[in-house]
This record gives C-alpha cells, structure tokens and sequence, in this order.
C-alpha cells in the first residue's frame, strides 16, 4: 500500500491486523519500505532498536527524496513571545512565570510594532508569535497584537497560538474553539502553530505537561483549524522521559488524524533541552536525534514535510538531520542593533529593545528557545555591513544544504517557494544566528 500525503488510509489498528495475518512475515522491515508500505507500530520500535542508523538515515533520505526532489526548505522567521505569564507549570519549561513575579512581562503595543519593524529590516518574512497561558490578559490584546502586526509587516505572514493556547482561551472565556480561530483568522493569522503537542501517550504526557490539554483536545483544534482551511504545523518534544514507544505512538496518533483531515503540513521534531524540574535529565544524543528524525519520516507517511529547527538541534546536527529524513531547516533571527566594530567591517548584533529591567531580566533568562529578543538563541551573530540577520541565516542554509547535496528553496508559510538559492555559497567568516549554540529549550512552542 503506497500512500501519499493526505490519502485516506487504513487506521493504525487495521493495518495492524492485517500484519499480524500476514503468515510467514515475507514482508520484511526494508522489503515494506522499499514498497512504500504503511508502518506499523510494531515497525517503528524496531527503526528505534534495531536498524543500523546509518541503514535507517537512507531509507528515510529517499522517503524524503520522493516527497521533495533534491530541494531543502528554508524559511526564516522571527519568534515573539507575547507574554511569559501562565497559569500552567510544565516540568521542562523554563520560560513560564506567575502573575506578579519580578520578571514576568506583557508586551506592549510599542514594543510588538518595535520588533515588527526591526524585523522587517531583518529580512523576515514569517512571525511566530506564542506565550503563557495568561490567567486575565483577555483575548483581544493578543487579537490586537496580531492585528498591528499584520499592518507594520504585511507582507509577512503570522503563525500564532498553539492549540493548547487556543483551547486554553476558549475555555477560560466560555466559546468555542471554532470561534477563537475564526477571531485568529479574522486577525491575520494564517495558521497556529504545532506547540503543544510535547508527548501525547497520556501516562508521560500527565507527567511532563502542566496543564488539562489532552491528545484529544489538542487534536479537536487542530480538526477546527483545517476545518476552516488553516494549515497547521505538529511538534514532538522528544528526548526526556519518553520511550520510542512513546515516540511511536505519537506520530500514529498524527498519522491518523492526518489521513481524516489532510490538514497538516510539517511534523517538526523538538529536541529536549534539561531546564526546569527535569533539569537533571541529559539532552538527548545526536544519534538518538537522527533516529527521531529518520523513523518520524517513515513512520508519517502522509505529512509532507518534516522540518529541523537550527536554533535547537545546532548547525551540525541540523545538517545531518537533512540525510535523516529532513527536508526544511528553520532558523529564527533575532533582533539586532547593529553597532559597527573596530574594524569597521562587521557588527556585533545586540538585544536592540530598551525594555524595563524586569523585560530584560525576563529576555536574558528566556529558556524557551523562541528568542526573538536578543536571548540566549540569538547568540552572538555578526552581520557584516550591507547584509541582513537574514542574509546571515540563508547563507549559511546554502552552506549546510549545497553541502548534502541539494538546493535551498525558500519558502513561505504555506510552502510556497519564494525563491531559489543556487551555487556553491561563499563560506560565512561570520556567525549567523542559525549557528548559536543550542538554546535552553523551547518551551514545547517552537515551530
Ligand atoms: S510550556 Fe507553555 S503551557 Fe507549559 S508552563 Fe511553559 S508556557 Fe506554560
């Protein structure tokens, strides 16, 4: 059975079934994915523990190959945490403050047009906007916010709440989640986004997430949403107290839901930064990286495209992860005050935002990954005169990808190609936010 992104297909448990009356098991592990067969879960523990990596990296490379040719997606985006104030208390979140704590903040309008025009300056062509689960601040200051931004960068498209937000909104105010994305779309949103998702097999979900949003209510939004003709992104944190029979059972549960709705676009795999009560837990390993990688390619059979976020998994990995399965790098850029160095031929990008001392308190301890703030994944990023952060961040795509062997195609949100990058790139003497060092985990909310 040969399946294509968004076919209607068998459910996890019939093909199952029908596995398991297959006498004789001549449809080996490698005879099934040279056809193009459905996995079954039984399948996806044994890419976990038993195929040789390297054997699992080029068969999940030609499955990526057969959905994207030689081209490698690229998209650079800024992240905007709106508010780090929630109600919630997730194990591995760094980032979530209470009301009322010293460096708990709420944007203002000010400060949210200040980084839609230095990011326009920057190059960026997607927001991704998401935060606390905040306990008062009501729905239309996230409305307004979405709205402004809409207006300082139109030509840039915004991402904006993941569904635990959506589904947090909608309950805390009495309406329905069909409403609260109708009043997103209405705002400019053109999609939410894939956060939330962490480890949906509820006995570990219960114990990493801190707030009531189960696999099915997480899933009833992301129905909503494609109901209305959003497109949607789905994340995995993996790497902390999970198993690969988690790991498993997360991507079946998206395969399903995708094959009733066709809806999703990307599965975007988030790697685990220890942080917070699980901060005695060791990141995982790049080999365990590349597994997640390459068996999620396999396994979701009818997601297009699965993206690495450079910010979390690094340069290196991220490059690796394009042999594994990968076919869109995602880089986020930070803003930047540009100040000329003694040379007088680069400068040294800075947090361009005057914000209060609890602002910036809150910006420099920002573990969450998503730094559009000069906080720890923006790193140190040079940007030479007459280039742009997001000059830096595509030169070095061009490196990473020209280097496996493919071609860059950027994209926008709805991956429509923008334009192409072709030639051998110069190599960067610079350090591009792209290649800061791994930040502190996202709060489960990138991507
Ligand atoms: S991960 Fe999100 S929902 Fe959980 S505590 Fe952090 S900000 Fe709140």
């Amino acid at each position: 059975m040969t399946l294509q992104a968004g076919t209607p297909a068998a459910t996890t448990d019939q093909v199952e079934a029908a596995d398991a009356s297959a006498q004789g098991g001549a449809n080996t592990l490698a005879a099934k994915i040279a056809n193009g067969a459905r996995l079954t879960r039984a399948d996806g523990l044994q890419l976990y523990e038993s195929v040789d990596l390297l054997e699992l990296g080029e068969w999940a490379r030609e499955r990526a190959a057969t959905l994207s040719g030689d081209g490698i997606f690229t998209n650079v985006n800024c992240h905007i945490n709106l508010t780090n104030v929630c109600k919630a208390s997730c194990s591995y979140c760094g980032f979530s403050r209470k009301e009322g704590e010293a460096d708990a903040y709420v944007l203002t309008a000010e400060a949210i047009a200040d980084r839609a025009r230095a990011a326009r300056a920057q190059g960026v062509t997607e927001f991704h906007l998401v935060g606390g689960l905040h306990p008062t601040l009501p729905l239309s200051y996230f409305l307004d916010a979405f709205r402004l931004l809409a207006s300082e960068v139109p030509d840039a498209s915004i991402k904006a709440f993941t569904a635990v937000e959506v589904d947090f909104y909608a309950e805390r105010d009495g309406r329905a989640v069909a409403d609260v994305l109708a009043d997103l779309a209405d705002a400019g949103v053109v999609s939410i986004t894939g956060g939330g998702a962490e480890i949906f097999e509820p006995s570990v979900r219960r114990r990493v997430v801190g707030h009531n949003v189960t696999w099915e209510r997480w899933a009833a939004v992301h129905r909503a949403a494609h109901e209305i003709g959003m497109r949607t992104s789905a994340t995995m944190l993996y790497g902390h107290i999970e198993s690969p029979a988690d790991r498993v059972d997360h991507v079946l549960r998206l395969r399903e839901l995708q094959d009733e709705t066709g809806g999703f676009d990307v599965f975007v795999p988030l790697r685990f930064q220890p942080q917070a009560r699980l901060a005695d837990r060791p990141a995982p390993t790049g080999v365990e990286a590349l597994r997640v990688f390459a068996a999620s390619r396999l396994l979701l059979d009818n997601v297009p495209h699965i993206k690495v976020f450079s910010v979390m998994h690094g340069p290196s990995l991220s490059q690796l992860a394009l042999d594994f399965g990968a076919d869109d790098i995602e880089g986020t850029i930070a803003e930047y005050e540009i100040t000329e160095d003694l040379t007088g031929m680069s400068a040294t990008a800075q947090p361009s935002e005057k914000r209060d001392t609890a602002e910036n308190d809150a910006a420099e301890n920002d573990t969450s990954g998503e730094g559009c703030f000069g906080g720890p994944a923006s790193g140190g990023a040079i940007v030479p005169d007459g280039m742009t952060a997001a000059d830096l961040i595509r030169r070095e795509f061009a490196t990473l990808i020209g280097e496996t062997g493919r071609r860059p195609l950027e994209r926008d949100t709805g991956y429509n190609v923008s334009a192409a990058t072709s030639g051998a790139p110069e190599t960067a003497t610079t350090t591009p936010a792209a290649s800061a060092t791994a930040a502190p985990s996202a709060s489960g909310e990138a991507a």
